[in-house]
């Protein structure tokens, strides 16, 4: 239900898209895929059902990217299937190939024939030895950003949404799951049906396929993982639905059906993607003891930021993501308390700062321009958290009551739709900073469009880590050893946080110490092991070489992996044993993740 206003979506210009959305809108896509390992391949067609918004709209103009087409097809009610008129554009190496479509005056319908490419940008394909049991290979898709076209040819901008259906045809014994209705207790006979709703937009289509395990996490939520993993996954993420909940009586509704998670293998490049009904979920979060389960509350706070009130453009990102960390916090704070949310509140700032350190200054702006680049270079803690300082800061201006009847209003206002940030903004304007006085109290242009962080922006404080930094005072004044340290009851935050605050430099004896009395090159905590990694690189030291490498070769994650190479890049001696070790880990990364790798490197092939 609308608050007030009449705020209306205006339709926004999307740089990362060929479709002709002001002229044909496509409504549903059909799909039937058939799943070949051998060959890395997707064989598909793809019918998409579209809308005419022109009144002489007679092409539909589609994304695609390394898709081998073999067949176009129209279908209207009076004339049925019959061959299409259709051009392939020239590659473009970030926006792939337009498909322009010559629609007769009565099409409602085509039909694309075709099959993937090997190198898929949107695919992973897995061996069997690259998977915990062994035995089968894996695939997942990754649509976001612009990937999508690289396995459906379609119109693959935010700024439309699709309801779809899919069949999907698999080698016996495996099983099939979408971003869709899925069917935990189906037989697992290679052929699967689904069907998918709620319009979504094209970078939420997800598919996954391998051996996998369900366990139900309460009545409307659960979690698949291979066999190896399914227990570890279902006591880790035990608090899901309740988080269902809290966020449900913090934002309305959960409009999606079922939540479940999906843990894919450790060659997943993001922490986790919001695919609807079925977020999937990178297993290094599983640390035993629900440390790292924050990244379950952000994803499941994308199917109100993101998957329900999405960004109409690229450039829009932060209202996905710096909203989606803002409600993560809010989730974890009524789960585990305010301490807790402050502390991951901190160590988000740092990794702003990390970032803001190394960006031009005109990417340290929210509404960032993108005109020509990779919106993948778009993805930075600025979105994250720079955006979700400003919504703090919006919260402490209005008091907490009042910002979150603003924020269940602005998703029921905009729900199942993609808006701008100017869209936000007059949103904003209308129903929380109403009068001239709340207005200037918070600037809201400086916000979206100046750089880095403003002056006398709100910033989270832990008093948790006050304590942490006062041991670091002690060890690196040498008043204690590492082993008399108070460092009891400590979870994984504060062991962040210690190691971050750690001076740069330290020699062979202390991090020697440090290791033996902390235990953190066999740390099971794949968050702290990065951190450690991070310091013994940088200070060359030597014992934790095995580790590193296997590391490197056992987790593709780039949030985890890509600053390792890029500290070892550093010096000469470092870059060739990254060399060494890349060469080796490299064929079991995403493409995502390789790109950003082969970057730092100066890899080619
Ligand atoms: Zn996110």
């Amino acid at each position: 239900m609308p608050e007030t206003g009449d705020v209306t979506v205006e339709r926004a210009r999307d740089v990362h898209s060929y479709a002709n959305l002001d002229e044909v809108r496509v409504t549903h896509v059909e799909l039937d895929l058939t799943v070949l390992f051998e060959e890395r391949q997707l064989r598909a067609a793809a019918m998409l059902s579209f809308e005419r918004v022109g009144d002489d709209a007679d092409v539909l103009v589609l994304d695609t990217r390394d898709l081998h087409i073999t067949a176009v097809e129209s279908w209207s009610a009076l004339g049925g299937f019959d061959p299409a008129t259709y051009a392939i554009g020239m590659p473009d190496p970030v926006l792939g190939s337009p498909l322009t479509i010559t629609l007769p005056p009565d099409a409602t319908r085509v039909r694309v024939t075709y099959e993937t490419s090997p190198d898929a940008s949107g695919l992973q394909w897995l061996l069997p030895e690259q998977t915990g049991g062994g035995e089968h290979p894996f695939m997942f898709t990754q649509s976001q950003a612009i990937h999508a076209r690289s396995w459906i040819p379609l119109q693959d901008s935010p700024g439309v949404r699709v309801t779809y259906g899919a069949r999907v045809k698999t080698p016996d014994g495996l099983r099939a799951v979408m971003s869709a209705g899925n069917d935990p207790n189906g037989p697992l006979d290679g052929s699967y049906r689904f069907d998918m709703p709620q319009p979504i937009p094209s970078y939420l289509i997800a598919l996954a396929v391998g051996e996998l395990d369900f366990r139900a996490l309460g009545d409307r939520a659960g979690v698949y993982a291979e066999p190896s993993l399914i227990l570890a996954a279902e006591s880790e993420f035990e608090d899901t639905a309740a988080m269902i909940e809290v966020a449900e009586q913090l934002y309305g509704p959960y409009r999606w059906d079922r939540y479940d998670l999906l843990v894919l293998p450790p060659s997943f490049p993001f922490g986790g993607m919001e695919n609807p009904r079925l977020t999937f979920a990178t297993p290094t979060i599983l640390a035993g003891d629900k440390s790292l389960v924050a990244l379950v509350a952000h994803e499941l706070a994308h199917s109100w930021s993101g998957n329900l009130v999405t960004n109409a453009t690229w450039r829009d990102f932060w209202l996905n993501e710096g909203f989606t960390v803002y409600i993560e916090r809010r989730i974890v704070e009524a789960l585990y308390g305010r301490a807790r949310a402050d502390m991951e509140g901190v160590l988000g700032v740092e990794a702003l700062n990390f970032d803001l350190e190394r960006l031009d200054s005109s990417d340290t702006v929210l509404h960032i321009n993108l005109d020509g680049r990779d919106p993948d270079e778009g993805m930075t803690q600025v979105a994250y958290e720079k955006g979700a300082l400003f919504l703090r800061q919006l919260e402490e201006l209005v008091g907490r009551t009042e910002f979150d009847r603003f924020l269940r209003g602005y998703f029921n206002h905009f729900s199942f739709q993609s808006i701008t940030t100017a869209d936000f903004e007059a949103y904003l304007r209308e129903n929380l900073l109403v009068t001239d006085a709340s207005s200037s109290r918070v600037a809201v242009d400086e916000w979206l469009r100046g750089f880095g962080i403003p002056e006398g922006a709100s910033m989270p404080s832990s008093d948790a880590f006050t304590l942490v930094e006062e041991q670091v005072a002690y060890w690196v004044g040498g008043d204690r050893t590492a082993a008399s340290l108070e460092v009891a009851g400590w979870t994984t935050f504060e062991w962040l946080h210690f190691l971050a605050q750690l001076p740069q430099s330290l020699s062979t004896s202390q991090l020697a110490e440090l290791d033996q009395a902390f235990e953190l090159t066999s740390s099971g905590n794949a968050e702290i092991v990065h951190q450690w990694l991070l310091i013994t690189i940088r200070n060359a030291y030597l014992p934790t070489r095995d580790r590193l490498e296997r590391y490197l070769l056992d987790i593709g994650r780039r949030k985890l992996v890509l600053p390792l190479y890029q500290a070892m890049a550093e010096t000469a001696d470092g870059r060739s044993l990254a060399m060494n070790i890349y060469r080796q880990a490299r064929p079991g990364y995403h493409p995502i993740t390789a790109n950003s790798v082969d970057a730092v490197l100066g890899w080619s092939e």
